[in-house]
């Protein structure tokens, strides 16, 4: 709930604390001539009635507070099960649609306008449902990046291959072979010693 204070000026600590030290000020001012003993009391009393206050302002701003810290996560998901769901609804009254039509249950001007009128509302679902998804596809893509298992590393092609082509050469004529070739495939001497 602190994020949600700081950016409106004086956070509410200080505003208590400083209520406090003015009252004790004004107790001092006003009690002059009384026992050093009696001002301390007071001030005492008035700096733990602010201490109080900033108590009970931290118990009650949650309930006031126009935003609460899990809100938007809540909202997000949500949100975007709700566009994922209307999408399907969509797309599939799209399908019955062109079936009504193939089937003749639909005239063409009410098929052109209701189909033109469902492919927008899926086209604009689709680009929030993008939009909604384009931090997550960042991060999927920088995580990817990032981890470089062994893995990942065997299953490069170049890492596939045990050794260079120069490995296979014939002794005799330099033609490179295959890596189980058993004889030169060029003058047939045997690879194999
Ligand atoms: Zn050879």
């Amino acid at each position: 709930m602190s994020e949600a204070h700081v950016d409106q000026g004086l956070p509410p600590w200080q505003f208590f604390l400083l209520c406090g030290m003015l009252g004790a000020t004004a107790v001092v001012i006003v009690a002059t001539g009384q026992s050093i003993a009696n001002i301390l009391i007071l001030s005492a009393t008035i700096v733990a009635a602010s201490f109080v206050g900033l108590g009970a302002y931290r118990m009650l701003a949650p309930l006031v507070s126009p935003t609460v810290a899990s809100a938007p996560v809540v909202a997000g998901g949500r949100t975007r099960a709700a566009l994922e769901r209307e999408k399907t609804l969509v797309l599939r009254t799209i399908k019955e649609l062109e079936f009504d039509f193939a089937m003749k249950k639909i005239a063409q001007a009410d098929y052109d306008e209701m189909s033109g009128r469902l492919r927008r509302r899926a086209m604009g679902l689709i680009q929030q449902l993008d939009a909604t998804s384009g931090y997550r596809d960042q991060i999927e893509k920088e995580l990817a990046s990032l981890v470089t298992t062994p893995e990942s590393k065997a299953s490069r092609p170049q890492d596939l291959k045990p050794s260079s082509p120069q490995d296979f050469a014939c002794a005799a004529c330099g033609t490179a072979n295959d890596a189980d070739a058993r004889f030169c495939k060029q003058c047939g001497t045997s690879l194999r010693s």
